[in-house]
């Protein structure tokens, strides 16, 4: 049994919760999933943006993000390993 991030009851060991139907994480690979497609997400929607209009500050929020992505991960990576 795992706790649902967006009920908080506590459901099966499954991806989506029988109480409310909303996705469970389980597993470090799933949240690198997620975090990498929401990543991804962000890139695509600043590249538009960045067609429309060229705004270098935009960049630097992005970089800052990547950075604080792979910070994240590096320290996933360290718990999982403790
Ligand atoms: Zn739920």
């Amino acid at each position: 049994m795992v706790e649902c991030p967006n009920c908080f009851k506590q459901t099966e060991f499954k991806r989506l919760c029988s109480h409310c139907g909303g996705i469970v994480i389980h597993t470090v690979e799933e949240k690198f999933n997620l975090l990498a497609e929401s990543v991804e997400k962000v890139l695509k929607k600043e590249a538009l943006k960045r067609k429309k209009k060229r705004d270098t500050t935009s960049l630097i929020w992005i970089l800052v993000l990547l950075g604080s992505v792979v910070l994240f991960i590096m320290g996933l990576d360290y718990i999982v390993k403790l």
